[in-house]
């Protein structure tokens, strides 16, 4: 029999732990108010209580200074809105749309982008919203590729997840399914046979993009999980959000970015962090983040650089963001030394 774990949901239960102190209670019973609080075993284990900057905890951990926003930052950051044709999907580019099974998450990133939307008992879509969705994707041709989010698909059961990947697959032209999920990282049990199996299609190709943002976060409950979705034929993908304190530096980011290629995850994006409500204290700048790539390019192999992508406020979709080694003519090279390199000449034609 294995161990009965429970997700840890109340502020004093985060301080049963130690991982608040008994006098911020009240400032942190606030937060918690505000937005949604969960840290799940596996992510609790991790935890470090007497580090005082612990890289998981401040993922997770409430934080008094989540209660003052600033004026730059908004309640719908990356601007879904304007972009929803029909209740859960947000079709923004063309060829692909995300489609927001659930609103739920196993853990409650305290970054969270989303997070004016997303809770417990927010439920998902309903069953009537999901036949509207699936019915918009099925009027539009041009959807090559459907990208399960929320929240967090994988929080659905086995036999739900199925059936929501069945139905899109069953649309001819869908080629494509992704999913984006922290699941596998924090709470790697439910990443089962049965799980594995909802997310093939025959005929179609299944994606997995995992969020994790520090190495630690990949233990080995982690790494055979993503071993059982890789070893099934499901590619892996990897993004994460630099965080100021948790992965802000070269050697944190490095260190994340091989043990994914070791576990055969391909590093894909390294988010910037977005203008969501409180989070001022853990966003980086836009200089500091290149400076950070720029690093990784000089001293990491190429599997192991992810694309440094800002999704613009607004709904104006993601743009990579640097660093950019072209300039007036000298291409810069992975030890920060330029070199010129000549424009084209047009051919001399002999006639
Ligand atoms: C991020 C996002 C995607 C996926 O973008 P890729 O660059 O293909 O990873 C698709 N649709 C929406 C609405 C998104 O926000
Ligand atoms: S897993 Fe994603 S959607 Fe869920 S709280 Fe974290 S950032 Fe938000």
């Amino acid at each position: 029999m294995s161990r009965r774990f429970t997700t840890l949901r109340s502020t004093r239960s985060l301080c049963q732990h130690g991982f608040v102190p008994h006098e911020q209670l009240g400032a942190l019973a606030e937060v918690a108010a505000r937005y949604a609080v969960a840290i799940t075993p596996a992510m609790a284990q991790l935890i470090d209580v007497a580090d005082p900057h612990d890289p998981i905890a401040r993922q997770f951990v409430p934080d008094a200074r989540e209660l003052a926003a600033s004026p730059e930052e908004r309640g719908d950051p990356i601007g879904d809105d304007p972009h929803s044709p029909v209740q859960g999907l947000v079709h923004r580019y063309p060829d692909r749309v995300l489609l927001k099974v659930v609103n739920a998450c196993a853990v409650y990133c305290r970054f969270c982008f989303r997070r004016e939307m997303i809770g417990p008992g927010r439920g998902g879509l309903s069953p009537k919203a999901l036949d509207a969705a699936l019915r918009y994707i099925a009027a539009h041709p041009a959807i090559w590729e459907v990208i399960l989010s929320g929240g967090d698909p994988l929080i659905l059961s086995a036999r739900r997840l199925k059936d929501v990947v069945a139905r899109v697959a069953g649309i001819g032209h869908v080629k494509v399914i992704r999913l984006h999920t922290r699941m596998p990282a924090v709470a790697p049990e439910r990443v089962n046979a049965a799980c594995v199996r909802a997310l093939r299609a025959r005929g179609k190709a299944t994606f997995v993009v995992l969020h994790v943002n520090h190495a630690r976060e990949l233990t080995e409950k982690t790494r055979a999980a993503c071993a059982r979705l890789i070893d099934a034929g499901i590619p892996m993908l990897s993004q994460s959000v630099l965080l100021r304190g948790v992965n802000d530096d070269p050697e944190t980011l490095g260190a994340l970015m091989r043990t994914l290629v070791e576990c055969r995850i391909k590093p894909y994006y390294l988010h910037h962090a977005d203008l969501a409500p409180g989070t001022a204290h853990m966003r980086t700048d836009i200089a500091e983040g290149q400076e950070v790539m720029r690093a990784l390019r000089g001293r990491y192999s190429g599997l192991c650089q992810p694309t440094y992508v800002l999704d613009i406020p607004g709904g104006y979709g993601k743009s990579p963001i640097g660093p950019n080694y072209v300039a007036a003519g000298t291409v810069e090279d992975f030890s920060g030394r330029r070199h010129i390199y000549p424009p084209r000449r047009k051919p001399v034609s002999k006639a």
